[in-house]
Protein backbone atom coordinates (compact mmCIF):
# COMPACT_ATOMS: atom_id res chain seq x y z
CA UNK A 1 0.00 0.00 0.00
CA UNK A 2 1.29 3.46 -0.81
CA UNK A 3 1.04 6.38 1.84
CA UNK A 4 -1.77 8.36 0.28
CA UNK A 5 -3.86 5.70 0.66
CA UNK A 6 -3.78 6.48 4.50
CA UNK A 7 -5.45 9.94 3.71
CA UNK A 8 -8.96 8.24 3.78
CA UNK A 9 -11.75 10.71 4.64
CA UNK A 10 -12.20 9.30 8.49
CA UNK A 11 -9.08 10.77 9.83
CA UNK A 12 -6.60 13.09 8.23
CA UNK A 13 -3.42 10.99 9.47
CA UNK A 14 0.05 11.80 10.27
CA UNK A 15 2.75 10.56 8.72
CA UNK A 16 2.92 7.02 9.77
CA UNK A 17 4.95 5.84 12.78
CA UNK A 18 5.86 2.33 11.44
CA UNK A 19 4.71 0.24 8.44
CA UNK A 20 4.81 -3.68 8.65
CA UNK A 21 4.42 -5.82 5.48
CA UNK A 22 2.27 -9.30 6.84
CA UNK A 23 2.46 -12.19 4.77
CA UNK A 24 3.39 -15.45 6.68
CA UNK A 25 2.43 -16.30 9.82
CA UNK A 26 5.71 -16.03 11.77
CA UNK A 27 5.07 -11.90 10.44
CA UNK A 28 1.75 -12.08 12.74
CA UNK A 29 3.41 -12.30 16.21
CA UNK A 30 6.04 -9.46 14.82
CA UNK A 31 3.13 -7.08 13.79
CA UNK A 32 1.42 -7.63 17.65
CA UNK A 33 4.62 -7.16 18.85
CA UNK A 34 5.47 -3.86 17.40
CA UNK A 35 1.46 -2.66 17.82
CA UNK A 36 2.10 -3.25 21.31
CA UNK A 37 5.21 -0.91 21.17
CA UNK A 38 3.75 1.41 19.27
CA UNK A 39 0.55 1.63 21.82
CA UNK A 40 3.54 2.20 24.93
CA UNK A 41 5.01 4.92 23.02
CA UNK A 42 2.20 7.17 22.31
CA UNK A 43 0.89 6.54 25.83
CA UNK A 44 -1.55 3.75 25.69
CA UNK A 45 -2.29 2.28 28.87
CA UNK A 46 -0.85 -1.65 29.72
CA UNK A 47 -4.65 -3.05 29.09
CA UNK A 48 -4.76 -1.01 26.04
CA UNK A 49 -1.72 -1.98 24.55
CA UNK A 50 -2.81 -5.81 25.43
CA UNK A 51 -6.09 -5.15 23.65
CA UNK A 52 -4.44 -3.49 20.02
CA UNK A 53 -1.68 -6.62 20.52
CA UNK A 54 -4.27 -8.84 20.53
CA UNK A 55 -6.26 -7.10 17.87
CA UNK A 56 -3.93 -7.35 15.18
CA UNK A 57 -3.09 -11.10 16.30
CA UNK A 58 -6.80 -12.14 15.35
CA UNK A 59 -6.48 -9.87 12.16
CA UNK A 60 -3.32 -11.06 10.82
CA UNK A 61 -3.61 -14.66 12.07
CA UNK A 62 -7.06 -14.52 10.39
CA UNK A 63 -5.42 -13.16 7.00
CA UNK A 64 -2.52 -15.06 6.46
CA UNK A 65 -3.35 -18.68 8.18
CA UNK A 66 -6.92 -18.72 8.41
CA UNK A 67 -8.02 -17.73 4.44
CA UNK A 68 -7.47 -20.37 2.05
CA UNK A 69 -5.11 -18.19 -0.24
CA UNK A 70 -3.16 -16.34 2.73
CA UNK A 71 -3.43 -12.18 2.03
CA UNK A 72 -0.63 -9.65 1.69
CA UNK A 73 -1.24 -6.73 4.15
CA UNK A 74 0.20 -3.65 4.88
CA UNK A 75 0.10 -2.63 8.57
CA UNK A 76 0.65 0.82 9.44
CA UNK A 77 0.25 3.18 12.42
CA UNK A 78 -0.19 6.37 12.69
CA UNK A 79 -1.34 9.36 15.86
CA UNK A 80 -4.17 11.23 15.04
CA UNK A 81 -3.38 14.45 17.38
CA UNK A 82 -5.50 17.39 15.65
CA UNK A 83 -8.95 14.98 16.61
CA UNK A 84 -9.74 15.49 20.47
CA UNK A 85 -8.92 13.17 22.12
CA UNK A 86 -6.28 12.50 20.06
CA UNK A 87 -5.99 8.96 19.23
CA UNK A 88 -4.03 6.01 17.80
CA UNK A 89 -4.96 4.80 14.32
CA UNK A 90 -4.08 1.08 13.42
CA UNK A 91 -4.71 0.58 9.56
CA UNK A 92 -4.28 -2.95 7.88
CA UNK A 93 -4.41 -2.87 4.01
CA UNK A 94 -4.93 -6.01 2.94
CA UNK A 95 -5.32 -7.51 -1.03
CA UNK A 96 -7.91 -10.69 -0.14
CA UNK A 97 -7.69 -13.67 -2.61
CA UNK A 98 -10.29 -14.11 -4.59
CA UNK A 99 -13.97 -15.33 -3.50
CA UNK A 100 -13.63 -13.51 0.13
CA UNK A 101 -15.83 -10.62 0.57
CA UNK A 102 -15.55 -7.49 3.59
CA UNK A 103 -18.91 -8.70 4.68
CA UNK A 104 -16.50 -12.47 5.04
CA UNK A 105 -14.11 -10.38 6.52
CA UNK A 106 -16.21 -8.39 8.86
CA UNK A 107 -18.23 -12.01 9.76
CA UNK A 108 -14.86 -13.40 11.13
CA UNK A 109 -13.25 -10.69 12.82
CA UNK A 110 -15.04 -10.08 16.02
CA UNK A 111 -12.52 -7.48 17.69
CA UNK A 112 -14.65 -4.31 17.92
CA UNK A 113 -15.02 -4.95 21.56
CA UNK A 114 -11.18 -4.37 21.77
CA UNK A 115 -10.92 -0.88 20.32
CA UNK A 116 -12.77 2.70 20.19
CA UNK A 117 -13.69 2.32 16.52
CA UNK A 118 -13.36 -0.81 14.14
CA UNK A 119 -14.56 -0.49 10.11
CA UNK A 120 -13.46 -2.56 7.70
CA UNK A 121 -13.73 -0.70 3.48
CA UNK A 122 -13.07 -1.48 0.09
CA UNK A 123 -10.64 0.89 -1.26
CA UNK A 124 -9.66 0.30 -4.55
CA UNK A 125 -8.00 -3.34 -5.17
CA UNK A 126 -7.45 -3.76 -1.46
CA UNK A 127 -9.64 -3.84 1.71
CA UNK A 128 -8.95 -1.09 4.49
CA UNK A 129 -9.60 -2.28 8.23
CA UNK A 130 -9.12 0.74 10.52
CA UNK A 131 -8.90 0.69 13.90
CA UNK A 132 -8.68 3.60 16.87
CA UNK A 133 -8.15 3.61 19.93
CA UNK A 134 -8.19 6.96 22.62
CA UNK A 135 -4.88 8.34 23.75
CA UNK A 136 -5.67 8.94 27.15
CA UNK A 137 -4.75 12.61 28.38
CA UNK A 138 -2.80 11.33 31.24
CA UNK A 139 -0.21 10.61 28.58
CA UNK A 140 2.58 13.40 27.56
CA UNK A 141 1.21 15.80 25.01
CA UNK A 142 2.19 13.96 21.36
CA UNK A 143 3.59 17.34 19.89
CA UNK A 144 5.56 16.99 16.09
CA UNK A 145 8.86 16.65 17.78
CA UNK A 146 7.81 13.98 19.84
CA UNK A 147 6.27 12.19 17.69
CA UNK A 148 9.52 12.45 15.10
CA UNK A 149 11.19 10.80 18.05
CA UNK A 150 9.04 8.22 18.44
CA UNK A 151 9.08 7.67 14.78
CA UNK A 152 12.62 7.20 15.09
CA UNK A 153 12.84 4.67 18.17
CA UNK A 154 10.41 2.72 16.08
CA UNK A 155 12.44 2.85 13.14
CA UNK A 156 15.77 1.40 15.14
CA UNK A 157 14.68 -0.77 17.55
CA UNK A 158 14.59 -4.52 16.01
CA UNK A 159 11.65 -6.96 16.54
CA UNK A 160 12.37 -9.38 19.55
CA UNK A 161 11.88 -13.07 17.83
CA UNK A 162 8.87 -15.17 17.68
CA UNK A 163 9.38 -17.21 20.63
CA UNK A 164 9.60 -14.22 22.95
CA UNK A 165 6.81 -12.57 21.60
CA UNK A 166 5.19 -15.99 22.53
CA UNK A 167 6.62 -15.66 25.52
CA UNK A 168 5.43 -12.46 26.27
CA UNK A 169 2.02 -13.22 25.52
CA UNK A 170 1.38 -15.83 27.48
CA UNK A 171 2.78 -13.61 30.59
CA UNK A 172 -0.24 -11.48 29.39
CA UNK A 173 -2.19 -14.08 29.21
CA UNK A 174 -1.16 -15.24 32.83
CA UNK A 175 -1.94 -12.28 34.18
CA UNK A 176 -5.56 -11.79 32.47
CA UNK A 177 -5.78 -15.33 34.10
CA UNK A 178 -5.12 -14.21 37.78
CA UNK A 179 -7.27 -11.22 37.25
CA UNK A 180 -10.08 -12.79 36.67
CA UNK A 181 -9.78 -15.30 39.45
CA UNK A 182 -9.25 -12.52 41.92
CA UNK A 183 -12.36 -11.24 40.59
CA UNK A 184 -14.04 -14.61 40.95
CA UNK A 185 -12.95 -14.62 44.56
CA UNK A 186 -13.70 -11.30 45.52
CA UNK A 187 -17.36 -12.16 43.77
CA UNK A 188 -17.52 -15.03 46.36
CA UNK A 189 -16.38 -13.05 49.34
CA UNK A 190 -19.02 -10.49 48.61
CA UNK A 191 -21.81 -13.55 48.14
CA UNK A 192 -20.70 -14.87 51.58
CA UNK A 193 -21.16 -11.12 53.08
CA UNK A 194 -24.38 -10.37 51.46
CA UNK A 195 -26.13 -13.69 52.58
CA UNK A 196 -24.55 -12.97 56.38
CA UNK A 197 -25.67 -9.73 56.44
CA UNK A 198 -29.07 -10.74 55.21
CA UNK A 199 -29.04 -13.45 58.03
CA UNK A 200 -28.13 -10.50 60.02
CA UNK A 201 -31.28 -8.43 59.15
CA UNK A 202 -33.61 -11.06 59.28
CA UNK A 203 -32.49 -11.99 63.06
CA UNK A 204 -32.74 -8.52 63.72
CA UNK A 205 -36.41 -8.38 62.57
CA UNK A 206 -37.69 -11.59 64.16
CA UNK A 207 -36.31 -9.78 67.20
CA UNK A 208 -37.65 -7.19 66.49
CA UNK A 209 -41.31 -8.52 65.77
CA UNK A 210 -40.88 -10.05 69.21
CA UNK A 211 -40.06 -7.45 71.39
CA UNK A 212 -43.17 -5.44 69.02
CA UNK A 213 -45.66 -8.55 70.15
CA UNK A 214 -44.20 -8.51 74.13
CA UNK A 215 -44.85 -4.22 74.11
CA UNK A 216 -48.33 -4.50 72.99
CA UNK A 217 -49.02 -7.12 75.54
CA UNK A 218 -48.05 -4.99 77.95
CA UNK A 219 -50.01 -2.01 76.72
CA UNK A 220 -53.06 -4.24 76.55
CA UNK A 221 -52.68 -5.15 80.52
CA UNK A 222 -51.54 -1.65 81.70
CA UNK A 223 -55.05 -0.46 79.70
CA UNK A 224 -56.98 -3.31 81.67
CA UNK A 225 -54.96 -2.41 84.72
CA UNK A 226 -55.73 1.24 84.26
CA UNK A 227 -59.56 0.96 83.68
CA UNK A 228 -59.32 -1.15 87.19
CA UNK A 229 -57.82 1.59 88.91
CA UNK A 230 -60.63 4.08 87.25
CA UNK A 231 -63.62 2.08 87.92
CA UNK A 232 -62.05 1.74 92.06
CA UNK A 233 -60.98 5.53 91.52
CA UNK A 234 -64.40 6.28 90.51
CA UNK A 235 -66.22 4.00 93.94
CA UNK A 236 -64.01 5.71 96.16
CA UNK A 237 -64.90 9.12 94.90
CA UNK A 238 -68.70 8.29 95.43
CA UNK A 239 -68.30 6.99 98.84
CA UNK A 240 -66.25 9.69 99.61
CA UNK A 241 -69.35 12.38 98.40
CA UNK A 242 -71.67 9.85 100.47
CA UNK A 243 -69.57 9.74 103.63
CA UNK A 244 -69.10 13.72 103.38
CA UNK A 245 -73.14 14.18 102.71
CA UNK A 246 -74.07 12.09 105.47
CA UNK A 247 -71.95 13.27 107.93
CA UNK A 248 -72.25 16.76 107.64
CA UNK A 249 -75.85 15.90 107.54
CA UNK A 250 -75.47 14.69 110.97
CA UNK A 251 -72.80 16.91 112.56
CA UNK A 252 -75.68 19.98 111.96
CA UNK A 253 -78.27 19.32 113.92
CA UNK A 254 -76.30 19.05 117.01
CA UNK A 255 -74.23 22.03 116.23
CA UNK A 256 -77.06 24.34 115.62
CA UNK A 257 -78.68 23.24 119.03
CA UNK A 258 -75.38 23.79 120.42
CA UNK A 259 -75.44 27.64 119.11
CA UNK A 260 -78.89 27.82 120.06
CA UNK A 261 -77.66 26.61 124.01
CA UNK A 262 -75.15 29.09 124.23
CA UNK A 263 -77.45 31.70 123.03
CA UNK A 264 -79.61 30.40 125.29
CA UNK A 265 -77.00 30.86 128.41
CA UNK A 266 -75.69 34.49 126.85
CA UNK A 267 -79.05 35.65 126.57
CA UNK A 268 -80.26 38.43 129.11
CA UNK A 269 -83.28 37.16 130.12
CA UNK A 270 -81.38 34.14 131.82
CA UNK A 271 -79.89 33.79 134.87
CA UNK A 272 -76.81 35.84 135.03
CA UNK A 273 -73.57 34.81 134.31
CA UNK A 274 -70.16 35.22 135.72
CA UNK A 275 -67.39 37.19 133.28
CA UNK A 276 -65.78 33.81 132.93
CA UNK A 277 -68.64 31.66 132.05
CA UNK A 278 -69.72 34.83 129.73
CA UNK A 279 -66.38 35.08 127.81
CA UNK A 280 -66.31 30.57 127.82
CA UNK A 281 -69.70 30.46 126.44
CA UNK A 282 -69.01 33.24 123.80
CA UNK A 283 -65.96 30.89 123.00
CA UNK A 284 -68.12 27.76 123.09
CA UNK A 285 -70.78 30.10 120.49
CA UNK A 286 -68.21 30.92 117.86
CA UNK A 287 -67.01 27.41 117.88
CA UNK A 288 -69.67 26.40 117.15
CA UNK A 289 -70.37 28.45 114.53
CA UNK A 290 -67.05 28.06 113.06
CA UNK A 291 -68.51 24.28 113.04
CA UNK A 292 -71.29 24.80 111.65
CA UNK A 293 -69.77 27.17 108.49
CA UNK A 294 -67.36 24.19 107.96
CA UNK A 295 -70.51 21.76 107.97
CA UNK A 296 -72.56 23.51 106.02
CA UNK A 297 -69.65 23.94 103.22
CA UNK A 298 -69.27 20.28 103.37
CA UNK A 299 -72.70 19.97 102.62
CA UNK A 300 -73.09 22.09 99.78
CA UNK A 301 -69.75 20.65 98.24
CA UNK A 302 -71.21 16.55 98.87
CA UNK A 303 -74.91 17.86 97.03
CA UNK A 304 -73.07 19.10 94.37
CA UNK A 305 -70.41 16.36 93.94
CA UNK A 306 -72.82 13.62 94.34
CA UNK A 307 -74.98 15.50 92.12
CA UNK A 308 -77.51 16.38 94.05
CA UNK A 309 -77.78 19.89 92.99
CA UNK A 310 -80.15 20.53 90.26
CA UNK A 311 -79.85 24.02 88.86
CA UNK A 312 -82.98 26.00 88.41
CA UNK A 313 -82.51 27.60 85.41
CA UNK A 314 -84.22 31.44 84.41
CA UNK A 315 -83.15 34.04 82.88
CA UNK A 316 -81.20 36.34 84.95
CA UNK A 317 -80.45 40.25 84.84
CA UNK A 318 -76.39 40.28 85.34
CA UNK A 319 -77.06 43.57 86.67
CA UNK A 320 -79.23 42.72 89.43
CA UNK A 321 -76.95 39.71 90.64
CA UNK A 322 -74.05 42.81 90.87
CA UNK A 323 -76.79 45.00 92.50
CA UNK A 324 -77.20 42.59 95.45
CA UNK A 325 -73.94 41.28 95.70
CA UNK A 326 -72.46 44.88 96.11
CA UNK A 327 -74.90 45.58 99.16
CA UNK A 328 -74.72 42.38 100.42
CA UNK A 329 -70.55 41.76 100.26
CA UNK A 330 -69.63 45.91 101.06
CA UNK A 331 -70.75 45.07 104.92
CA UNK A 332 -67.70 42.39 104.78
CA UNK A 333 -65.36 45.09 103.46
CA UNK A 334 -64.84 46.89 106.53
CA UNK A 335 -61.45 47.84 106.16
CA UNK A 336 -61.00 51.26 104.51
CA UNK A 337 -57.55 50.06 102.89
CA UNK A 338 -59.86 48.05 100.77
CA UNK A 339 -62.30 49.12 98.17
CA UNK A 340 -64.93 46.70 96.50
CA UNK A 341 -65.59 48.18 93.34
CA UNK A 342 -68.37 46.26 91.49
CA UNK A 343 -68.83 47.63 87.95
CA UNK A 344 -72.20 47.11 86.44
CA UNK A 345 -72.28 45.20 82.89
CA UNK A 346 -73.61 47.15 80.09
CA UNK A 347 -77.41 46.31 79.51
CA UNK A 348 -79.27 44.40 78.60
CA UNK A 349 -77.09 42.02 80.83
CA UNK A 350 -78.97 38.85 80.11
CA UNK A 351 -78.12 34.97 80.90
CA UNK A 352 -79.88 32.16 81.30
CA UNK A 353 -78.59 30.50 84.43
CA UNK A 354 -79.16 29.58 87.99
CA UNK A 355 -79.41 32.95 90.16
CA UNK A 356 -78.83 31.44 93.52
CA UNK A 357 -75.94 29.31 92.34
CA UNK A 358 -74.37 32.25 90.59
CA UNK A 359 -74.59 34.55 93.60
CA UNK A 360 -72.51 32.04 95.24
CA UNK A 361 -69.61 31.69 92.97
CA UNK A 362 -69.57 35.17 92.85
CA UNK A 363 -69.53 36.16 96.74
CA UNK A 364 -67.16 33.13 97.59
CA UNK A 365 -65.14 34.90 95.20
CA UNK A 366 -65.34 38.34 96.13
CA UNK A 367 -65.17 37.04 99.93
CA UNK A 368 -61.94 35.27 99.13
CA UNK A 369 -60.18 38.80 96.98
CA UNK A 370 -61.70 40.61 100.34
CA UNK A 371 -59.91 38.01 102.52
CA UNK A 372 -56.58 37.91 101.14
CA UNK A 373 -56.01 42.15 99.91
CA UNK A 374 -54.37 44.31 102.40
CA UNK A 375 -54.70 47.30 100.59
CA UNK A 376 -56.29 48.09 96.84
CA UNK A 377 -58.85 47.04 96.09
CA UNK A 378 -61.33 44.20 94.69
CA UNK A 379 -62.99 44.45 91.84
CA UNK A 380 -65.67 42.80 89.66
CA UNK A 381 -66.62 43.17 85.76
CA UNK A 382 -68.34 41.12 82.89
CA UNK A 383 -68.45 41.38 80.07
CA UNK A 384 -70.03 39.11 76.90
CA UNK A 385 -68.55 38.25 73.89
CA UNK A 386 -70.62 36.41 71.22
CA UNK A 387 -72.10 33.42 73.37
CA UNK A 388 -69.71 33.50 76.59
CA UNK A 389 -70.08 35.69 79.76
CA UNK A 390 -67.16 36.08 81.09
CA UNK A 391 -67.11 37.53 84.65
CA UNK A 392 -63.85 38.53 86.80
CA UNK A 393 -62.89 39.18 90.48
CA UNK A 394 -59.46 40.61 90.17
CA UNK A 395 -57.74 42.12 93.79
CA UNK A 396 -54.57 43.69 94.40
CA UNK A 397 -54.11 41.31 96.94
CA UNK A 398 -51.30 38.63 97.93
CA UNK A 399 -51.45 36.57 95.13
CA UNK A 400 -50.87 32.49 94.52
CA UNK A 401 -47.66 31.46 93.74
CA UNK A 402 -48.06 29.66 90.32
CA UNK A 403 -47.52 26.08 90.90
CA UNK A 404 -50.64 26.19 93.91
CA UNK A 405 -52.89 27.73 91.47
CA UNK A 406 -54.59 24.54 90.73
CA UNK A 407 -54.60 23.22 94.07
CA UNK A 408 -56.23 25.36 95.34
CA UNK A 409 -59.24 24.23 93.65
CA UNK A 410 -58.30 21.32 95.77
CA UNK A 411 -60.92 20.22 98.80
CA UNK A 412 -59.50 21.62 102.20
CA UNK A 413 -55.87 22.93 100.33
CA UNK A 414 -54.96 26.51 101.79
CA UNK A 415 -51.70 27.90 101.10
CA UNK A 416 -49.57 27.28 103.94
CA UNK A 417 -47.89 29.84 105.79
CA UNK A 418 -50.32 32.38 104.94
CA UNK A 419 -53.28 33.43 106.94
CA UNK A 420 -55.29 36.50 105.31
CA UNK A 421 -54.64 39.69 105.85
CA UNK A 422 -57.84 40.49 107.71
CA UNK A 423 -57.45 37.42 110.33
CA UNK A 424 -60.26 35.60 108.90
CA UNK A 425 -60.31 31.80 108.53
CA UNK A 426 -61.60 29.34 106.20
CA UNK A 427 -62.23 26.15 105.76
CA UNK A 428 -60.48 25.50 102.32
CA UNK A 429 -63.70 24.31 100.44
CA UNK A 430 -64.59 27.63 99.03
CA UNK A 431 -63.02 27.45 95.79
CA UNK A 432 -63.16 23.45 94.91
CA UNK A 433 -67.07 24.50 95.20
CA UNK A 434 -67.21 27.40 93.31
CA UNK A 435 -66.00 25.41 90.42
CA UNK A 436 -68.04 22.75 90.88
CA UNK A 437 -70.47 25.09 90.87
CA UNK A 438 -69.32 27.16 87.75
CA UNK A 439 -69.11 23.39 85.68
CA UNK A 440 -72.58 22.70 86.97
CA UNK A 441 -73.70 26.09 85.45
CA UNK A 442 -72.34 25.12 81.76
CA UNK A 443 -68.98 26.68 82.54
CA UNK A 444 -65.72 26.75 84.69
CA UNK A 445 -63.69 28.77 86.98
CA UNK A 446 -60.22 29.48 86.62
CA UNK A 447 -57.35 31.53 88.07
CA UNK A 448 -54.25 33.85 86.90
CA UNK A 449 -52.41 35.20 89.76
CA UNK A 450 -49.05 36.68 91.01
CA UNK A 451 -47.65 36.43 94.19
CA UNK A 452 -47.62 40.26 95.81
CA UNK A 453 -49.49 41.48 93.00
CA UNK A 454 -52.95 40.12 93.30
CA UNK A 455 -55.38 37.50 91.74
CA UNK A 456 -58.00 37.50 88.99
CA UNK A 457 -60.37 34.39 89.43
CA UNK A 458 -62.10 34.33 85.99
CA UNK A 459 -65.64 33.08 85.93
CA UNK A 460 -66.70 31.97 81.97
CA UNK A 461 -70.33 30.66 81.57
CA UNK A 462 -72.46 30.46 78.53
CA UNK A 463 -74.96 32.82 77.59
CA UNK A 464 -77.51 30.46 77.15
CA UNK A 465 -76.50 26.61 78.10
CA UNK A 466 -77.27 23.32 76.08
CA UNK A 467 -80.42 21.78 77.58
P1 LIG B 1 -60.70 29.34 102.14
O1 LIG B 1 -60.79 30.68 101.56
O2 LIG B 1 -61.86 28.97 102.97
O3 LIG B 1 -59.38 29.04 102.77
P2 LIG B 1 -60.90 28.56 99.44
O4 LIG B 1 -61.15 27.26 98.81
O5 LIG B 1 -61.86 29.65 99.13
O6 LIG B 1 -60.81 28.31 100.98
O7 LIG B 1 -59.46 29.02 99.08
C1 LIG B 1 -58.39 28.12 99.20
C2 LIG B 1 -57.11 28.87 99.38
O8 LIG B 1 -56.79 29.58 98.21
C3 LIG B 1 -57.13 29.93 100.42
O9 LIG B 1 -56.88 29.38 101.69
C4 LIG B 1 -56.02 30.86 100.00
O10 LIG B 1 -54.79 30.34 100.43
C5 LIG B 1 -56.11 30.78 98.51
N1 LIG B 1 -56.86 31.89 97.93
C6 LIG B 1 -58.17 31.89 97.57
N2 LIG B 1 -58.52 33.10 97.08
C7 LIG B 1 -57.43 33.86 97.08
C8 LIG B 1 -57.15 35.21 96.70
N3 LIG B 1 -58.10 36.03 96.17
N4 LIG B 1 -55.88 35.69 96.88
C9 LIG B 1 -54.94 34.89 97.40
N5 LIG B 1 -55.13 33.62 97.78
C10 LIG B 1 -56.38 33.10 97.65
Amino acid sequence: MTPERETTEQTPAAPALLRLTLRAESDVFLVRQRGREVAAAVGLEHQDQVRLATALSEIGRYLVVTLPTPARAEVAFSAAVDSTPPTLVTEVSAVLPAGTSERTLAGALVVGRLVDTFSITPDGETTLIRMTRRIPSTANPLTPDRLAVIRDNLNASAASTPLEEMAEQNEQLLAALEETRAQRDELARLNDELAETNRGVLALYTQLSEELDETNRGVVALHAELEDRSVQLRAASEAKSRFLANVSHELRAPVTAVIGLTRLLLDPASDPLTAEQREQAELIRSSAADLLSLVNDLLDLGKAEAGAIEPNWSDVELRAVFGQLRGTVRAMATRPEVALVVVDPEPPALIRTDEVLLTQVLRNLLHNGLKFTEHGEVRMTAEVDGAEWTIRVRDTGIGIPAELQERVFEEFYQVPGRGSPSGARGTGLGLPYARRLSRLLGGDLRVTSEPGGGSVFTVHLPVSPAP
